[in-house]
């Protein structure tokens, strides 16, 4: 089944729900659709005494006999809950013929509908679904939530859902009603409500929503994020929850899908990336954009690729925002060196290979002659070349004319930390030719040194390197040549 699941909360109050089976696990979910206010039904030629106690009293209405398709007959949802597959089956199979929903215990092919692992907190419910084919991962979860999620969130929900009219009275305006709702998520309320305190909490409840004057225009705020070099896994908690309140996300291209995907529904995406030679979008308006959203009151967000402040202009953008005096904060990221040295298994300092750590950006056209080559190229030290990919023959060329070995090894990684993620290895005389060969592509990031041979034996992520330089021993240190 390739479509997901389409997720939803039934409201089963009086109506009718069918539970074929009268063992343990139709007695579970007898429980269940009770607690949901469900008017239960259960087929089965034996029922449990407990399901036979409440049969009764008239808790549940009891089909004796074998199952007949006419028990469907005016029942909303069905499960199938025997040990019998093949009665499972026919119940599935009348349920499809007259468009019941039906669940089959334990099997989800034969079901049209699933029965989620959910965490409860009073009216909130978390629901999980792994799709049906991992159900202890969806339980993995739930467990993981059980622990995460305070009890109080149940009271919380109760309390809002009380005020609900009041809030709306207040706060006609949606973004003001945000801004509201996370002023109480913030303040004392939640802290009250765990500790018992729910007078005090309605009391302060009160006060907080006389006491905050509708704010028309609210102050506008721009928060430079670091997205970091892709997988979303990499972005940090405090990136992801800046994200989660803004208004207005400015991204730049590199920044992928899947970081994009955890932004507020609402939010406004604009694209505003940059490529070299292709500018989309000039850094000019790219401040004016900012400005303009942030004197609108709006919370913006200007999404960068790897970390804001690694050759990625967010310099530029906070004296920007400081001249026109609007807040701002910096969120770092984790910068395209770090990620493609981890994911392509190369120590950047290594006790043994390199002592230091440079960070260059290989716009060599312009500014090949504006670096200090003669402390480029010395030894036992790496370089991280970002925006290297046109540069390379020239980057050479300088590296070796001030004395680097030309047997010194590189690693080249186009897409780090991605599933197309590719590394190409080989040393210093062949780099141009190879990042060619291999026609590496943008975004690509270029480590020189000693520690770059590392990657043969240190990879672990994706592919293995496209290589031509072997590694051998000598007495107990590791050396490195070029293959023949
Ligand atoms: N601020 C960003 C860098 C922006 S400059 C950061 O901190 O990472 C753009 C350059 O970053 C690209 O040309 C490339 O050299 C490098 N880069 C960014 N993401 C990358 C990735 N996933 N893989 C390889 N290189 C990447």
């Amino acid at each position: 089944m390739t479509s997901p699941l389409f997720p939803l909360f039934a409201d089963l109050r009086g109506r009718t729900v069918l539970v074929v089976g009268g063992g343990t696990v139709a007695l579970r979910k007898v429980t269940a659709l009770l607690e949901a206010g469900a008017r239960v039904r259960v087929g089965a030629p034996q029922l449990l005494p407990a399901l036979a106690a409440w049969a009764e009293q008239g808790r549940i209405e009891h089909l004796d006999g074998a199952f007949r398709p006419q028990w469907l007959d005016e029942v909303w949802l069905a499960i199938a809950a025997t040990d019998d597959a093949a009665v499972n089956r026919a119940v599935a199979a009348a349920g499809e013929a007259r468009r019941v929903w039906v669940n089959v215990v334990d099997d989800v092919h034969a079901s049209s509908f699933h029965v989620p692992a959910r965490v409860e907190r009073g009216p909130v419910q978390i629901a999980i679904s792994s799709g049906g084919g991992a159900p202890m991962l969806a339980r993995h979860l739930r467990e993981t939530l059980e622990t995460q999620l305070d009890e109080s969130l149940g009271e919380l929900a109760h309390l809002l859902t009380r005020e609900r009219a009041r809030i709306r009275r207040h706060y006609p305006d949606l973004g003001a009603r945000r801004r509201f709702f996370e002023r109480v998520l913030a303040g004392p309320i939640p802290a009250l409500l765990r500790e018992g305190r729910f007078d005090d909490a309605q009391r302060a409840f009160g006060v907080a929503l006389i006491d905050d004057k509708p704010d028309t225009l609210p102050a506008g705020s721009v928060a430079l994020v670091g997205a970091g070099p892709g997988d979303a896994g990499l972005m940090t908690l405090r990136g992801l929850r800046v994200l989660n309140e803004a208004d207005v996300i400015l991204h730049d291209r590199l920044v992928s899908a899947e970081v994009l995907a955890l932004a507020r529904r609402d939010a406004e995406l604009v694209e505003v990336g940059k490529q070299a030679g292709n500018h989309h979008t000039t850094q000019d308006r790219i401040h004016e954009l900012m400005l303009e959203h942030a004197r609108a009151g709006k919370r913006v967000v200007r999404l960068k690729g790897g970390d804001p402040f690694v050759f990625g202009r967010g310099g530029e953008e906070l004296e920007i925002l400081a001249d026109a005096g609007i807040a701002f904060e910096v969120v770092p990221g984790i910068t395209a060196a770090l990620a493609c040295a981890a994911y392509a298994g190369v120590p950047l300092t290594h006790r043994d290979h390199a002592q230091s750590l440079r960070v260059v950006t290989a716009h060599l056209k312009d500014s090949a002659d504006a670096l200090d080559w003669q402390s480029l190229a010395q030894e036992k030290q790496t370089l991280a070349v970002y925006m290297g990919v046109s540069g390379l023959d020239v980057l050479r060329d300088k590296l070796i004319e001030h004395g680097r070995a030309a047997s010194t090894p590189f690693a080249l990684i186009e897409n780090g930390s991605r599933r197309q993620q590719r590394v190409v290895t080989g040393t210093l005389a062949n780099l141009a030719e190879r990042a060619q060969g291999h026609r590496v592509q943008s975004p690509a990031l270029l480590i020189v040194g000693e520690v770059a041979a590392l990657a043969q034996r240190l990879h672990w992520f994706g592919d293995a390197p496209l290589t031509d330089v072997v590694e051998y021993e000598t007495s107990g240190s590791t050396a490195f040549a070029a293959a023949a």
